[in-house]
């Protein structure tokens, strides 16, 4: 029987519909998978102890988010902002849940109940506990994006945890076919908030396909493979290194779990995660964990293209 041969056209459109275009994070897993991932990468990770101390932080996130309040926008408000290809619950404008300040009271007092916690950590999380309202609200405009000004780095991890468990009570409430693309692809369409790495999945229907995973709500959204997450290039552009291609020669670089995604036209990279590689990876974990990569990345001139939320980092040029 002949068959009738597509054309180009219908080939993308028939792709198109079917990559599941966005993966909506389970707020019942996400922060304890991070927890334990957070546990074990740090028996062999240079930064160990930080990551044992925001594996306790992402224990208290856990708990928290459990009954986290959510205030979705109205069927009208989400259509509104669709219309203007804008994200629904976008960190900078849409209103936060006070709560999330009792949140952060309760990851701090975790963080707090630590034996041997560095004095630097103990005077952080205290000076959060004694914090006004005003001044923390500020604080998190700040980080948000919401208004100019200082930011305090070492505090910043534990005040995006906090913002982590309210837009992740949001997110988690939508469902995948209602997140519509919005006009900057390399933005979450849910929050509008930058990625902090992406993720090649394993299992059906997402298997193979790369996931952006976004820093603020946990929202995952398809974004195809060798294309630069920061300003769109492909194909000759992209390369790919490893700690692995560092010491190792040959297939080491190939087989390694994390790598990072250079770009040769903006010179900034994001790390890749590959679930095929090491089925347990955790975007925000792996990406943390993994420093050392950055460090070696930095050498070879190429910039972060965004920050992990539980490292605040100066803005690199
Ligand atoms: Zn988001
Ligand atoms: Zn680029």
């Amino acid at each position: 029987m002949a068959q009738r041969i597509l054309e180009p056209g219908e080939i993308e459109t028939l792709a198109a519909h079917s990559i599941p275009r966005v993966r909506i994070p389970d707020r019942t897993r996400l922060f304890a998978k991070r927890a334990e991932r957070l546990r074990t990468l740090a028996a062999t990770s240079p930064i160990g102890d930080y990551l044992r101390l925001f594996a306790v932080v992402a224990d208290a996130q856990h708990a928290a988010v459990a009954d986290f309040p959510a205030e979705l926008p109205g069927a009208a408000q989400i259509e509104m902002a669709q219309t203007h290809r804008m994200p629904p619950i976008a960190a900078a404008s849409w209103p936060r849940a006070p709560q999330w300040r009792a949140t952060l009271q309760a990851i701090c007092a975790a963080a707090a109940r630590q034996p041997h916690l560095p004095a630097p950590i103990v005077q952080i999380t205290a000076g959060l506990r004694d914090a006004a309202a005003d001044e923390l609200e500020a604080q998190a405009d700040i980080l948000l994006g919401a208004r100019d000004g200082g930011i305090d780095a070492a505090a910043a991890p534990f005040l995006m945890a906090a913002l982590q468990v309210n837009w992740l009570a949001l997110a988690s409430r939508f469902a995948a076919n209602e997140v519509k693309p919005i006009d900057v692809p390399g933005l979450c369409p849910l929050c509008g908030s930058l990625p902090v790495s992406s993720i090649v999945a394993t299992q059906t229907p997402y298997q193979g396909y790369r996931y952006l995973h976004c820093a603020l709500c946990a929202c995952e959204w398809h974004m195809v493979r060798v294309q630069c997450s920061q300003c769109g290039a492909a194909g000759k552009d992209i390369a790919y290194r490893s700690l692995a291609s560092a010491t190792a020669a040959g297939d080491a670089a190939i087989a390694a779990a994390v790598r990072a995604e250079t770009c040769e036209h903006c010179h900034s990279y994001r790390k890749i995660l590959y679930q095929e590689k090491d089925p347990g990876v955790e975007p925000v974990a792996d990406d943390l964990a993994s420093i050392a990569l950055d460090l070696l990345l930095a050498e070879a001139g190429y910039a972060r293209a965004s920050g992990n939320p539980l490292l605040w980092q100066p803005a690199q040029g």
